[in-house]
């Protein structure tokens, strides 16, 4: 290939070697034996291939729609072909007069048969008796097309890299005994017949092996990455249960803790007594109670003569949790300090000087302004709250530098479907909080549209007469989005006609609000002083107003599962019932249809994440979106979940039989892990 087209190649689609070559994997086959006459061409009719004589090859149009069309003609009738782009290539290698082999999506222009872009080649007595075999057309794009790169001449490169290669350049790296208990072909094998298979089974049989390999390797790795963690880091001890937590479990815990609070708590504890680093991942439902067991490890943190911070995504969240944290810890002598974007420099100066010196126990803020300016006397825990929000590679900062490194909690209201935290976060130990705090009713949820805006405001009205407090949801504000600013504002006026002051008091948040006018308004809504808030999604993760017991989301279809969700979980904190309004227009897309069902007949955390992977796929799982580790080129988390179990336990068998990997079976598989070691930047989650 000459370098024009070879960067062409590169730009295109990002293949740079033979590797990425190979490993371009076609989309589908077409068997090649089959020759259509061009009168079967019919309105239903897509991909296409036929053969012909090529006529009439002009170039028509001024500078703006410029083409390039010809006739192709058959023994029952003509086809337009015709060109946008790439004219003068086309033209210079095609030639009137010459039979050629034409495939593609076929359409009609004027009521006659045409194909856009077809991608031709010369017919041969070879090509026209046929061999029986399937030959694959791979993801191309228009200017590839244009310049004789198709889908099919790809192929073309790939049977050419294919003769190329021997079975010592592509070595089996999956143990014997793996592939003997699934039956699983060979690598050369599969990565050969994945582009041209001899047969269909043989082509779903590569399929399989490649997609194993991908979801073995990339559970393997986890793995790895965990068990060595456990086997050869270093971590500080938490080994005693003091003062701090003691007294404050048996004078101001507040309420008595779930069982499953106490068993995480449990959890963290043995994890955290070993020597060894803690790298946690702690799930729970909106609601679950996840502050209370942050609070509790912090003052074991503080008992063993450690510093911990917690870490929250947002300004607000971390006041609210300073808040909280500061109201339980106040009968106990341990210092608590917030730091935020906004913390005065003459704070931020004290807080900077009594961590260094130690004396500051706890430090609640947000991860950027703690990642900025921070020096600890002696780390020990780092707890980060809804961690979807941060991105992986920030958060290794903070404790690159201490040669022990702290421990490390993540905690997440965004429940993952076990299989996938299992991959996505493999190299995390896991605890889950699976029970709600008793008491709770579940959230009604109910769909209205537009037109009954009135009857949703008059029930509004009389929950807030009874003094309840709402909340209302506006579609997120970018800073730039005028028209949701636009909508907020009307929202907000309209909420207004209905709760005239000085009866009703209404606080606003939104994205554009300076950080100090957003701390007035939450407060005021966080005293009772406002009955209603109207905000954006700014609310959407940690706040908790336990008497607020109404919301209501504007244009619900357009938010997605997971963040209905966790809006939701803002409400039914307290003891008394609780509604949850989604509120649309009346025309509604089938899968807003569909969310908005799931989301009034579900209240599981657990299970609505399992909808949603259903629904979107795994690209779209919050929280596992950085982490990368999802990103297969073959297999699909939703339609491959059975073959991820097995890939799975086959790990775990591996490694429980030789951890190191030393064994002559898995020599292969050692040597793969080896060389492809650069490829794993984003394990860097500790
Ligand atoms: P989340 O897991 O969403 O962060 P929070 O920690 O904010 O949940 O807790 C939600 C609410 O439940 C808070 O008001 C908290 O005080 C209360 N809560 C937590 N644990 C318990 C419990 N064991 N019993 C009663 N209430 C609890
Ligand atoms: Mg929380």
């Amino acid at each position: 290939m000459g370098p024009q087209k070879g960067d062409l190649l590169k730009k295109e689609l990002s293949i740079f070697t033979f590797r990425d070559l190979l490993e371009h994997f076609p989309y589908r086959h077409v068997d090649k034996t089959k020759i259509s006459s061009i009168a079967d061409i019919n309105p239903q009719t897509e991909y296409i291939q036929v053969a012909g004589v090529l006529l009439n090859i002009e170039v028509t149009g001024g500078k703006g729609v410029r083409r390039l069309t010809a006739q192709l003609k058959d023994r029952t009738g003509f086809l337009e072909l015709t060109w946008f782009q790439g004219i003068s290539w086309v033209q210079k290698t095609l030639q009137a007069g010459q039979s050629y082999l034409v495939f593609g999506k076929a359409g009609f222009y004027q009521n006659r048969p045409q194909i856009i872009h077809p991608e031709m080649e010369v017919l041969t007595q070879e090509k026209q008796e046929g061999k029986n075999f399937l030959e694959p057309v791979y993801p191309t794009t228009e200017k590839l097309r244009g310049r004789g790169l198709g889908g099919r001449q790809i192929g073309k490169l790939t049977q050419v890299l294919l003769t190329m290669i021997r079975e010592k350049d592509i070595p089996e790296n999956l143990p014997g005994s793996v592939l003997n208990q699934l039956k699983l072909i060979d690598r050369f094998t599969a990565l050969r017949q994945i582009h041209f298979p001899p047969s269909t089974a043989a082509y779903e049989e590569s399929v399989k092996r490649l997609k194993f390999e991908e979801l073995f390797m990339a559970q393997l790795r986890v793995n790895l990455l965990r068990t060595n963690r456990h086997r050869f880091s270093k971590g500080v001890v938490f080994d005693k249960v003091g003062e701090f937590f003691n007294t404050f479990y048996k004078n101001y815990l507040p309420f008595e803790l779930t069982g499953a609070q106490k068993r995480v708590i449990k959890e963290i504890r043995a994890d955290t007594a070993r020597g060894k680093q803690m790298n946690r991942l702690l799930q729970g439902d909106v609601g679950s109670g996840k502050t209370i067991v942050a609070v509790l490890i912090m003052l074991l943190a503080a008992d063993n003569g450690y510093q911990a911070c917690l870490m929250a995504p947002t300004e607000i969240l971390a006041k609210q949790h300073f808040a909280t944290i500061s109201a339980l810890l106040a009968g106990l002598p341990v210092s608590v300090q917030l730091l935020t974007g906004s913390s005065k420099k003459k704070v931020r100066n004290k807080i900077i000087n009594e961590l260094s010196a130690g004396t500051l126990k706890i430090l609640v803020g947000t991860h950027a302004v703690i990642e900025e300016v921070v020096q600890f006397n002696n780390l020990g825990l780092v707890i980060i709250d809804e961690q979807h929000r941060f991105g992986v590679a920030q958060r290794a900062r903070l404790w690159e530098k201490a040669e022990v490194p702290p421990h490390i909690l993540v905690m997440t209201a965004t429940p993952i479907p076990r299989t996938l935290a299992m991959t996505a976060y493999g190299d995390l130990d896991y605890s889950i909080i699976d029970e709600l705090p008793p008491g709770r009713q579940p959230v009604t949820t109910v769909h209205r549209s537009e037109s009954q805006r009135g009857k949703v405001m008059g029930f509004l009205k009389a929950e807030i007469d009874k003094g309840r407090q709402a909340y209302i949801v506006f579609p997120l504000i970018e800073e730039s989005d005028k028209m949701n600013y636009e909508n907020l504002m009307r929202g907000y006026d309209t909420v207004k006609g209905y709760f005239p002051e000085p009866k009703y008091w209404i606080s606003m948040v939104h994205g554009r609000q300076t950080s100090d006018q957003k701390e007035i308004n939450m407060q005021r809504f966080v005293t009772g002083d406002t009955q209603i808030l109207v905000s954006t999604t700014v609310i959407e993760v940690g706040v908790n107003v336990p008497n607020a017991t109404l919301m209501v989301i504007e244009s619900a279809e357009k938010f997605g599962l997971s963040q209905l969700h966790q809006l939701r979980g803002r409400v039914g904190r307290g003891a008394d019932k609780s509604y949850c309004i989604l509120l649309s227009g009346s025309h509604l897309g089938n899968d807003a249809r569909e969310r908005i069902r799931i989301m009034s007949t579900v209240s599981n955390g657990f299970e609505i994440a399992e909808k949603d992977l259903e629904l979107r796929g795994p690209g779209d799982i919050e929280g596992t979106r950085q982490s990368g580790a999802l990103n297969f080129k073959l297999a699909n988390i939703v339609q491959d979940r059975s073959l991820l179990e097995l890939a799975r336990s086959m790990v775990s068998l591996v490694l429980e039989n030789d951890a190191d990997l030393l064994s002559a079976d898995n020599l292969q598989l050692r040597k793969f892990l080896h060389e492809q070691k650069e490829n794993i930047v984003w394990s860097k989650i500790s």
